[in-house]
């Protein structure tokens, strides 16, 4: 009830804003889907948590409004584990020795702009000397390790995000936050801290008892590394033009204080809606519609809204729902649209889906996934590279609209892949759209729905729309 009354104020709000002129009944339904997602209700629709399921109950409820059909036995959502911890406190202090004034002087990091724990941070309470280890990368078997010469027990080791050798594929599987973190832990390290452009907001690992885990912004290590006559900048591209290791031990300390709670039994949700198809000889087969609901939550005070990671591919999808399900003409193979729950814990409801697809089907043609969209110049389309007819329908439908800017044809999962992941893994065609800008405020507490380019977002909704309806209607 409390979120139809948040509806109710937004609608007004949307339609009293004089910044955009004449705002149409879609664009209005865009901002007011994103609002919703982003308000305070849902506290950053972190899953697992009681306000990511009334998030995803709200979703299903528009769909029965909509007349979108419930896919799952006649249920809209599906259930799959999703175990997360929630920080409640977090502090980092770094102890910088000061030899002009005889003792250590202090720096106190502030939560969310300096530092932020990993959301998957066991809790505790440490203070321990610190080492730069490069890109944290122990991998022995391709001759490369940042702790071959490097004693680590009881430190924080720092690190870079990154590979010394990115265009080798056997180096991906030490690109995850987990193989990174295990790592780690089995050279003695006491925690261990990133290295961060900006500090952003990660769930996608596991907890690992007794060890922690954090990042911090350039700024703040750079108060560190200047101890070794070093720089963030410097040691990045030292790792990457020389391809070798190059660690090495601080002089000074840091105590970093974390208190969380781990819920091991925590439950996520796919909300799936359908649209049916008229074919007999297609009922098997369905068009995946997609994009992730979930974002990064509240932590200690701080929450994370996901406006544009990823509210608004999820108002593209409502939205894109909405108008097929007023169709006269049903398209010929169904169209699922599902909104999926744990992407930013390492895709844990697209992972769910892809193996449990709801019945009848067995064969999805193709996903199309939308994930943070609505910012800078455009958006730009990555594709799998063995089914070309993907890229040039979506070239098609921008035919002068021109929201699309760059097409990326690729049949690569990454340490980077987003909900499209598994579904490439099972060679399954996926189209998917993103922002051609990096965003500045990725998973910070800065994204708010008042970054996302609503005007842009209709546009790139219109023709989305148009690739949905060719891709469930083609031979
Ligand atoms: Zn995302």
């Amino acid at each position: 009830m409390q979120v139809m009354l948040s509806v109710l104020v937004v609608v007004a709000v949307g339609a009293a804003s004089a910044d955009h002129g004449t705002v149409s009944v879609r664009e209005s339904e865009l901002r007011e889907l994103a609002a919703t997602l982003t308000s305070p209700a849902f506290k950053g629709r972190y899953t697992g948590t009681t306000a990511y399921s009334n998030c995803a109950k709200w979703v299903a409820s528009k769909f029965r409004e909509w007349g979108v059909e419930p896919a799952v036995k006649g249920q809209y959502l599906q259930p799959f584990p999703a175990p997360h911890t929630i920080v409640k406190e977090m502090a980092l202090d770094l102890y910088l020795p000061d030899a002009s004034a005889g003792s250590d002087r202090v720096v106190a990091l502030r939560p969310g702009a300096d530092f932020l724990p990993l959301l998957f941070t066991d809790s505790g309470d440490k203070t321990a000397p610190v080492a730069f280890v490069g890109w944290g990368v122990d991998a022995p078997e391709l001759g490369y390790s940042d702790y071959a010469d490097i004693d680590v027990t009881n430190r924080f080791v720092l690190c870079i995000r990154g590979l010394p050798d990115y265009a080798d594929q056997r180096f991906w599987r030490h690109d995850y936050h987990i193989a990174r973190m295990a790592t780690a832990r089995r050279r003695g390290a006491a925690g261990l801290v990133y290295l961060s452009d900006s500090v952003a907001a990660n769930p996608n690992g596991q907890l690992i008892p007794g060890f922690l885990s954090a990042a911090i912004s350039t700024p703040a290590a750079n108060e560190l590394l200047r101890l070794a006559g070093e720089d963030c900048a410097g040691l990045r591209e030292k790792l990457e033009q020389s391809g070798r290791p190059n660690s090495f031990l601080i002089d000074a300390q840091m105590h970093l204080h974390v208190a969380a709670d781990y819920y091991a039994d925590g439950r996520g949700y796919n909300v799936i809606g359908l649209i049916r198809g008229s074919e007999s000889e297609l009922e098997n087969e369905c068009v995946v519609v997609c994009a992730h609901l979930d974002a990064c939550g509240t932590h200690g005070g701080l929450t994370f809204w996901g406006a544009l990671d990823n509210a608004s591919g999820s108002a593209v999808v409502m939205s894109t729902a909405h108008e097929l399900a007023q169709m006269t003409t049903r398209p010929r193979r169904s169209i699922l649209f599902v909104l999926f729950g744990g992407e930013e814990m390492g895709l844990l409801g697209s992972r769910h889906f892809v193996d449990h697809l709801p019945p009848p089907f067995r064969k999805v043609t193709c996903m199309i996934n939308i994930d943070t969209v609505g910012w800078g110049a455009a958006t730009d389309v990555l594709f799998h590279s063995e089914f070309p007819w993907l890229g040039a329908t979506a070239k098609a439908a921008d035919e002068g609209k021109d929201v699309l800017r760059h097409f990326w044809p690729s049949n690569q999962v990454t340490p980077r892949s987003s909900d499209f992941g598994p579904f490439l893994a099972k060679r399954i065609p996926y189209i998917n759209f993103f922002a051609t800008d990096h965003y500045a405020h990725y998973h910070q507490t800065g994204d708010k729905a008042e970054n996302i380019d609503f005007p842009h977002l209709l546009k790139l909704t219109d023709v989305i729309s148009t690739v949905v309806r060719q891709l469930a209607n083609i031979d």
